[in-house]
C-alpha cells in the first residue's frame, strides 16, 4: 500500500495532478477517524489518491467518488484495483454537476473545479446526514487567496475571486458552522447547525 501511495505521489508530481497535500491528507485522516465517518462522497477523484488513502483507514469506510476527466478516471480505476480496496470505493465517470447521487453520507468532500464550489455545495448538501460534515479543499490556492500578486494572470485572479466568494458564502451560510484551517492548501469544515425543534 505504501508503495502504491508513493507511486501515485510521483505520478501526480510528474503530470501536475493536484492531489491533496501531505499535511491536508494527514489532517483529513484524523478527522475521519475521530468523527466516526464511514461514508464519503468525493467530488474530484483525480487518480484516486485521497479516496484510497481514506478507504485504507478502516474496512467499514465506503467512498463514492466522481471524476469527469477520461485519463484521470482510467488511472484512478487502475489504482483502486491495485489497492485491493475495490469493494470500498465506487468511482463514477461523470461531471458532478450533471449527475444525480442518491443516499446520505457522513462526509462530502469537495475537491474539484475551484470556480464551481458554491454549485457543488448547493447541489450536494441534500446528500449530507444531519450529523455530517462538508470538507472543502484548496481554499488557500497555493497562498494566492491570502496573498494575491499583481503579476497573476486574469484567469488566476478570477479563480482567486471565486474562491474568496466561496469563503464568504460559507461564512455567511446560516445553516452551517464552518471552521477554516490552514492545513495543506487550506481546508474548510462545515457542520450543520443544530436546529431547535419547537413542539
Ligand atoms: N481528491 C483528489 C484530487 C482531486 S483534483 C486527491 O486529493 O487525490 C480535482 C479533480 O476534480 C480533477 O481531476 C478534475 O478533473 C476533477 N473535476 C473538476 N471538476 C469536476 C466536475 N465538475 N465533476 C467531476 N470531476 C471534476
Ligand atoms: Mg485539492
Amino acid at each position: 500500500m505504501n508503495d502504491l501511495m508513493k507511486e501515485m505521489e510521483i505520478y501526480a508530481a510528474e503530470y501536475d495532478i493536484p492531489i491533496m497535500q501531505k499535511e491536508g491528507i494527514e489532517f483529513f485522516k484524523d478527522l475521519v477517524k475521530g468523527n466516526e465517518i464511514y461514508s464519503i462522497l468525493e467530488i474530484g477523484s483525480a487518480i484516486g489518491y485521497s479516496a484510497i488513502c481514506l478507504a485504507s483507514l478502516d474496512p467499514k469506510i465506503h467512498i463514492l467518488t466522481i471524476e469527469r476527466d477520461d485519463e484521470r478516471y482510467q488511472k484512478a480505476v487502475e489504482n483502486i484495483e491495485k489497492s485491493g480496496l475495490k469493494s470500498q470505493i465506487e468511482i463514477l465517470h461523470a461531471d458532478a454537476l450533471e449527475c444525480e447521487i442518491e443516499g446520505l453520507f457522513d462526509c462530502i468532500f469537495i475537491d474539484a473545479a475551484k470556480a464551481q464550489y458554491i454549485r457543488f455545495f448547493e447541489k450536494y448538501e441534500k446528500n449530507l446526514k444531519d450529523t455530517g460534515i462538508i470538507v472543502s479543499d484548496n481554499l488557500s490556492f497555493h497562498g494566492y487567496v491570502e496573498h494575491p500578486t499583481d503579476s497573476m494572470s486574469r484567469n488566476l485572479k478570477q479563480l482567486v475571486r471565486k474562491i474568496r466568494n466561496y469563503i464568504d458564502y460559507l461564512k455567511n451560510n446560516e445553516k452551517y458552522d464552518t471552521l477554516f484551517l490552514d492545513k495543506g492548501d487550506g481546508l474548510a469544515i462545515s457542520r450543520k447547525k443544530k436546529t431547535n425543534v419547537i413542539e
